[in-house]
């Protein structure tokens, strides 16, 4: 478990460092804006919808390396996947960081999302690791208000 846990640790570290999709979107998009009031985490995700499927999707802002890592995997992952698989996904995550700590991981699709599990044992840290989430499903609705973790 150590070793996952060290594996997980260098996921999120690598994807703080070099940020994929670390972008705006041209031509211009969908987008949502993001908060975390309790981290001072600030996201933008961009998106590109066409015929009910993410053509494309990035984002940029600041935070913490869990917040970055978090909406840099998430943008990876969705790339390509239709707003229902996107949906979907983002119930899975959101079940994975609020399930109780001691609850065995089911990985099932979330692949290397799974290293946000950890997040679990810090309350805190499971906004962080939502923000880009949240954002996303705002993106989605291209509501253009400001979302709040809180
Ligand atoms: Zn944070």
């Amino acid at each position: 478990m150590s070793d996952l846990r060290e594996l997980y640790q260098e996921v999120i570290l690598d994807h703080n460092k070099r940020p994929r999709n670390f972008r705006a979107l041209d031509p211009p998009s969908q987008k949502a804006e993001g908060f975390n009031p309790l981290c001072g985490d600030r996201i933008t995700v961009h998106l590109r919808l066409k015929d009910g499927v993410i053509e494309d999707v990035s984002f940029e802002g600041s935070g913490c390396a869990i917040s970055k890592a978090s909406a840099s995997l998430m943008t990876d992952a969705l790339k390509g996947r239709s707003v229902g698989e996107a949906d979907a996904l983002f119930q899975e995550f959101h079940r994975m960081v609020t399930a109780p700590v001691d609850a065995p991981v089911e990985i099932g699709r979330l692949d290397k999302l799974a290293v946000f599990s950890g997040v679990r044992e810090y309350p805190v840290r499971v906004k962080c690791a939502s923000l880009a989430w949240h954002t996303l499903r705002a993106a989605l609705e291209a509501k253009e208000d400001v979302v709040s973790t809180e």
